[in-house]
């Protein structure tokens, strides 16, 4: 678990010259994770399903100097490889192929906790779905990593990941704003000294 800043020095603990370290995914979370290790002294194996590596949010281009840069500085990177199993020595790997690493680090992407909303009347699906204000129900918000609100401009419900959007999301909230909700859709709000306008 790569969460807090007590498992952050965990995991450096770890690492360090000659270290082998597997992480699984080269998303944001994996890659930085790869180039930090790497840059500790540990041999980094880098395993990732697609062809090209962040391509989905960077685009293809992006992805392949992305790609060039962890592989020229000696990052083990490998695409089109998808682990089915983490072994006593390290991952297995779908063609059977194992890796071996003192430690493995999985950054897949996560899953909204909702299990404990199952039957509360809220429509849950991959997040809590809400409006373009995240109101889930009447009275009921969400906001941050869990919602999946509506985006207006996209038309399109969408769950972002990421830190500035759980802060801006909450914005949204009651009490956050100076004009009532739904009153007017192009509303300001102001919060430590700073305007947005939505
Ligand atoms: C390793 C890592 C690196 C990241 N790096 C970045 C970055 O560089 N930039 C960036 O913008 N974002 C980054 N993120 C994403 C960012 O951390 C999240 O987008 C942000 O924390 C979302 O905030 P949140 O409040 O929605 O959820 P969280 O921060 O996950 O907080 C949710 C809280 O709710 C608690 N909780 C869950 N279920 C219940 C329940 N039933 N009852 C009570 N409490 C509950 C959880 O324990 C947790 O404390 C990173 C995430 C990870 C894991």
């Amino acid at each position: 678990m790569l969460r807090s800043l007590d498992d952050a020095l965990a995991l450096r603990d770890r690492l360090g010259p000659g270290r082998r370290l597997v992480v699984v995914g080269a998303g944001f979370l994996g890659a930085e994770a790869a180039a930090v290790a790497w840059r500790l002294g540990a041999r980094v194996t880098l395993l990732e399903p697609a062809p090209v590596p962040l391509a989905h949010a960077v685009g293809e281009e992006v992805g392949r100097v992305l790609a060039r840069a962890h592989r020229e500085r000696g990052v083990d990177l490998r695409t089109g490889a998808t682990v089915t199993e983490v072994t006593e020595a390290g991952v297995r790997l779908a063609d059977g192929r194992e890796v071996e690493a003192e430690g493995v680090l999985v950054a897949i992407g996560s899953l909204p906790n909702t299990e404990w909303l199952a039957g509360s009347g809220l429509t849950v699906a991959d997040g809590v779905v809400c409006d373009a204000y995240c109101e889930a129900a009447p009275g009921v918000y969400a906001a941050g990593d869990v919602a999946r609100w509506h985006h207006p401009h996209f038309g399109v419900p969408m769950r972002i990941e990421h830190r500035t959007n759980a802060a801006s999301r909450a914005w949204r909230l009651p009490g956050t704003c100076s004009v009532p909700r739904r009153a007017n859709r192009s509303r300001r709000c102001r919060t430590s000294g700073r305007t947005s306008t939505t």
